[in-house]
């Protein structure tokens, strides 16, 4: 827990929001500004920043993170498809350093992406 961090606020529930999965190390809800008909993060309850932050002993966290993001794609009926994007930095274009996954469907995507 990092003070002053939304996503630490949001993961221990000091921030309530409409959470589509919770364990004892992820959480995954709705992106306050979606970019696309659903656009969903998936986050660890650990604040680590970016992935650049990350350690060989945080590869089970993040692969956990990506196999939700994926469960959740399909709980949600994203049968055609969907993107996961993970920003890193400023040139990644990421403004919350708390490393998060995006998920992101119901719509056709473009690439590359901007
Ligand atoms: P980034 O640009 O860091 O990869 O993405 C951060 C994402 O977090 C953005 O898509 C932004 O809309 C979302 N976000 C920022 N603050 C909040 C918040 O308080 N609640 C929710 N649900 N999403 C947030
Ligand atoms: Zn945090």
């Amino acid at each position: 827990m990092l003070d002053g961090c939304i996503f630490c606020k949001i993961s221990s529930g000091e921030i309530k929001v409409d959470m589509l999965y919770e364990d004892d190390s992820i959480v995954a809800f709705r992106d306050i500004d979606p970019q696309a008909p659903q656009h969903i993060l998936v986050i660890p309850k650990e604040h680590i920043p970016t992935l650049d932050d990350v350690s060989p002993e945080d590869a089970g966290l993040l692969g956990h993170m990506l196999l939700k993001a994926r469960d959740i794609a399909s709980k949600l009926g994203m049968d055609k498809g969907y993107r996961i994007v993970v920003n890193c930095n400023s040139d990644g274009g990421q403004e919350v350093f708390h490393i998060h996954v995006h998920l992101l469907g119901g719509r056709q995507m473009k690439w590359p992406p901007g």
